[in-house]
């Protein structure tokens, strides 16, 4: 298994030589011979809005971002000025202009009604079904550029594994899957050109609500936010279904202190990883149930997709958050489950590695989004 992701240089994109050679046509009005062609990533929290930029050869332009609230609340215009403000404010920043940005991408959680138009979200207000947000985004980009911007938009979650796939794949090609476990499984399939997998219905990669292999973890199908009722791998993987899992588990624990305590539901899961992180035997079952749970599910994943990575995201593997310990008894259990299920030429080539962008992965995969729509534009 490798792990030394750590090490690589902050160079995303392919280093190809038609890269360089020329900008995309725009106008020489605006045209800085001096300054660099760069490429913004807005990523749209519920509450959070984030900003951040690559240049031409995909390196990052900041490790800082630029965090503003979404306020929804204010209603959808109030957004856009939001998003808007957030690139002025990374242009400043970074001391660039507009005439420097080539693109922007906007990552942005679904579910859409179609392209760039938002359907009902549980976490934004009713009034914003409906909303073509990719029309009055580019409108807003164009005004304050002058001139026109052209827009990507896409699931927050396939542009996060953008930007991963491109840190462990470097300049090679290379198939990568991206599997988040946090409240929900966020799940991406980043093909060997850059690309996310979206789907016809923008549903592709929706691979938390697939079942899991009930027989092999020997538990019952647990209830999931879907409805769907086949046992989903984000209920066995993720914060989402840790009570159904404490309470088989804590079974084999009557003596356990969460075995009796008064605390809520909510706060005995939530103790968990720290619980883990001291030893604690209930804790590591449960996270240990949770790593066998998702190596089945790269197993599975691996018969539809064949990469050659998968990127492993999410609070379990957060230095800041477990122990190196932790982290490698996590990581190693995920690949000793999935391995009997996989081919043989897999079982030798697939590497199962840590995430290393973190929060920054959805803007910066946004941009690296535009970036690769402007490339295949010209290629
Ligand atoms: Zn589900």
């Amino acid at each position: 298994m490798r792990s030394g992701v750590a090490h690589r240089a902050l160079t995303l994109a392919d280093r190809s030589p038609t890269l360089s050679a020329s900008p995309w046509g725009y106008s020489p009005f605006f045209s800085m011979s001096t300054s660099p062609d760069i490429y913004i990533g807005t990523d749209s929290g519920a509450t959070t809005s984030k900003t951040g930029g690559v240049r031409a050869d995909g390196s990052i332009i900041s490790m800082k971002l630029r965090q503003s609230s979404t306020n929804s609340q204010a209603g959808t215009a109030a957004v856009i000025q939001g998003w808007v403000e957030g690139v002025e404010g990374f242009l400043a920043d970074n001391q660039l202009a507009w005439a420097n940005v080539r693109g922007v991408g906007l990552a942005i959680p679904g579910p859409y009604q179609r392209y760039g138009v938002l359907d009902r979200s549980a976490n934004l207000p009713l009034a914003f079904a409906g909303w073509d947000f990719h029309t009055e985004y580019s409108r807003a980009l164009s005004a304050k550029a002058g001139r026109p911007i052209s827009l990507i938009a896409g699931n927050d979650g396939n542009y996060g594994g953008v930007a991963e796939a491109a840190r462990v794949r470097g300049n090679r090609k290379a198939g990568v899957v991206m599997l988040a476990p946090g409240s929900g499984l966020g799940c991406a399939y980043v093909d060997p050109n850059g690309l996310p997998l979206d789907g016809d219905n923008f549903a592709g990669m929706e691979a938390g609500h697939m079942p899991v292999p009930l027989n092999l973890l020997g538990l019952k199908p647990y209830r999931c936010g879907c409805g769907r009722d086949w046992g989903c791998i984000e209920a066995y993987t993720t914060i989402s279904g840790l009570p159904q899992l404490l309470e088989d588990v804590i079974k084999k624990y009557p003596n356990h202190e969460l075995a009796t305590s008064s605390a809520t539901t909510k706060e005995k899961v939530l103790s968990l990883r720290t619980r883990a992180q001291k030893g604690d035997a209930l804790a590591l079952e449960i996270f240990d149930l949770q790593a066998k749970a998702l190596g089945l599910h790269v197993a599975s994943l691996a018969m539809a997709l064949d990469p050659e990575f998968f990127v492993i995201g999410g609070g379990l593997i957060d230095p800041e958050a477990t122990t190196e310990a932790f982290r490698h008894r996590y990581l190693k259990l995920i690949h000793d489950s999935a391995q009997p299920y996989l081919f043989p030429a897999q079982r030798q080539n697939i590497k199962i590695v840590p995430a290393t962008l973190g929060e920054l992965s959805q803007a910066i995969g946004a941009a690296l989004v535009a970036l690769y729509t402007e490339k295949s534009k010209s290629a």
